[in-house]
């Protein structure tokens, strides 16, 4: 069984938006992939990306990828499938959940969603309940089928 679920940007939130935020650049139409690479003074972020480069105009918003679920819920898809997923906004395809990541390890850090302090990894960026909570969509790639010759 293979799930079905649809291609969608959700605009990020403020509160979501940092130096490095990776997303799908959008005015009244999807521009393309950018990463922010700094704020202005002014507030302003300037993306940078294969199709604009340059600070973010009014009318343009950042938005992440996601799979909506059958029953409605988000997943983020992981950022390798963004190139994929981009072409397929609005269209329904075939995905699979990735398990939860924790990576453990002696540093002290804060949970980026909800603040409680945590031991993890150097890079682990969630506490241990959040990234339960969170889990990632990967598209399903088309196997090639094989043809089989018995009748
Ligand atoms: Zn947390």
């Amino acid at each position: 069984m293979s799930n079905l679920g649809r291609v969608c940007i959700v605009p990020y939130k403020p509160n979501e938006l940092s130096t490095g935020t990776k997303g799908i650049l959008c005015n009244n139409e999807v521009i393309g992939i950018v990463e922010i690479d700094h704020q202005t003074f002014s507030g302003h972020y300037c993306v940078t990306g294969d199709n604009y480069k340059d600070i973010m105009e009014e009318d343009m918003y950042l938005a992440g990828l996601y799979i909506k679920t059958e029953d409605k819920k988000l997943h983020l898809l992981i950022e390798s499938d963004w190139d994929i997923a981009i072409n397929k906004i609005n269209q329904d395809v075939k995905y699979k959940l990735l398990d939860p990541a924790f990576e453990d390890g002696g540093y002290h850090k804060l949970c980026v969603k909800c603040g409680a302090a945590f031991g993890g990894s150097k890079t682990q960026q969630l506490c241990m309940t959040c990234s339960s909570n969170i889990r990632f969509a990967k598209l399903q790639r088309k196997r090639p089928r094989i043809k089989s010759l018995n009748v």
